[in-house]
């Protein structure tokens, strides 16, 4: 197994990891629930993109408890 050579300092560790912030996306209010969505992306809470319902939006569904 490769051992490494020489101990990574501190200072030569928090350099390396000065990049590794996460970055927060870039959200935007969709058009037509104006729910927060991710851009280029069908909104999660309404399923419409480009002024469009692209994908049919969650409906309450009433389970029978006594059916079966
Ligand atoms: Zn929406």
């Amino acid at each position: 197994m490769a051992v490494p050579q020489n101990r990574t300092t501190k200072s030569r560790r928090n350099m390396r990891r000065s990049h590794d912030a996460l970055v927060a996306g870039n959200p935007a209010d969709c058009p037509n629930c104006g729910e927060q969505k991710r851009p280029h992306h069908v909104c999660g809470a309404c399923g419409h993109y480009d002024s469009r319902e692209v994908v049919a939006a969650a409906k309450a569904v009433d389970i029978d408890e006594d059916a079966a």
